[in-house]
């Protein structure tokens, strides 16, 4: 046998009944998965901020990191509804290097799985209780899903995930808002073709149980910029862009069209301060176009407590040890320009 069976891991509803959502989480989480429904379906004009670190490496940064944005929240909640970027599974572009939390509760140290799972969940939790936001994670091992589903309030699936069916037949069973990516190659209908998939219902085998969902009307695109067969970036982020994909949405029949946009990654290639400029230029397009201002319904930021990236090993709190991230300081800014453009 090719696979060596380790040993058995907690179920879903195993981790769930050692570590519950207490009463008022799950209050706040009905609240926060309405309003932000709200704003998918058109009921709502508050803008989504999808924001945190690119991965959430270490429960304490990442808890002081969702405190400060508890307390930028009141000034601008009005607005605004901030959703913290809690990532625990990283997606490699070749499979190397640090997966997240789950796979790493330490990132210095080996694989510890069940610690992994462990440390997720008590991280999501403690992020829940102290900043009263429930937060975003990719859902990167669809399996995965049953350990944070009373949890989170919005879920992405990644540019290297998005075309694969299992990733889009467990999307349709979520029952909080899911963001399609861009594949990394750029192409609009993987990605739309993905929405499609998810908006509707299917029946499948899912953790050894055969499943029914119902489809998730809440499936919508996030704009991540491409890399094009040349190896350089492409990005996705402009008018022509967003009007490019509302002519598409339109022929394609979907629910709720809408368009969250990543400023990080493809679109910056990673020169992570120029996510300012980025969310600027989207929020001044929404101003001077109703079609991208009823498409755009968000913008998703990687920010940390520090500025930039460092290596593991490096021990810099709060710094990135994946992506490159926005600092504080610049964050805070940042998230009262987006709340005055928000008119
Ligand atoms: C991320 O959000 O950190 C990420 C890995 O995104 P993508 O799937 O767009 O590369
Ligand atoms: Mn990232």
């Amino acid at each position: 046998m090719s696979f060596e069976f380790i040993k058995k891991l907690p179920t879903p509803d195993q981790i769930r009944e050692e570590f519950p959502v207490p009463d008022a989480m799950q209050a706040l989480k009905k609240k926060r998965d309405q309003a932000i429904s709200d704003v998918f379906t058109g009921r709502s004009d508050k803008f989504l901020v999808i924001i945190g670190p690119c991965s959430a490496d270490n429960e304490d940064a990442v808890c002081e990191y969702v405190s400060r944005l508890a307390k930028v929240n009141e000034k601008v909640n009005d607005k605004l509804i901030l959703i913290p970027r809690v990532y625990t599974n990283k997606p490699r572009t070749t499979g190397d290097g640090y997966k997240g939390i789950v796979h790493q509760p330490d990132p210095e140290k080996g694989t510890d799985f069940l610690k992994g799972i462990i440390a997720m969940r008590k991280m999501q939790l403690r992020v829940m209780a102290e900043s009263e936001l429930t937060a975003a994670d990719e859902m990167l091992y669809p399996e995965n899903w049953g350990y944070v589903s009373d949890i989170l309030s919005y879920v992405a699936i990644g540019a290297r995930s998005v075309e694969d069916q299992l990733h889009r037949l467990t999307a349709s069973g979520f029952d909080v808002a899911a963001g399609m990516k861009n594949p990394t190659s750029g192409d609009f209908s993987v990605m739309l073709n993905s929405v499609y998939a998810a908006q509707h219902p299917h029946h499948f085998i899912y953790r050894n149980y055969e499943v029914d969902t119902n489809g998730n009307p809440l499936t919508h695109v996030i704009l991540r910029g491409a890399v094009s067969k040349h190896g350089n970036t492409v990005q996705n982020y402009h008018y022509e862009d967003i009007m490019r994909l509302s002519e598409r949405y339109d022929s394609m029949h979907l629910k709720n069209p809408a368009v969250i946009i990543d400023a990080n990654h493809s679109n910056s290639s990673k020169q992570y301060k120029q996510q300012v400029r980025i969310v600027q230029e989207v929020m001044h397009n929404r101003i001077v176009s109703p079609e991208i201002r009823s498409l755009v319904k968000g913008v998703m930021v990687e920010s940390y407590l520090e500025e930039g990236a460092q290596q593991i090993g490096d021990h810099i709190y709060g710094k990135s040890i994946t992506d490159p991230c926005l600092g504080w300081e610049d964050t805070e800014k940042l998230i009262d320009t987006i709340a005055e453009m928000n008119h």
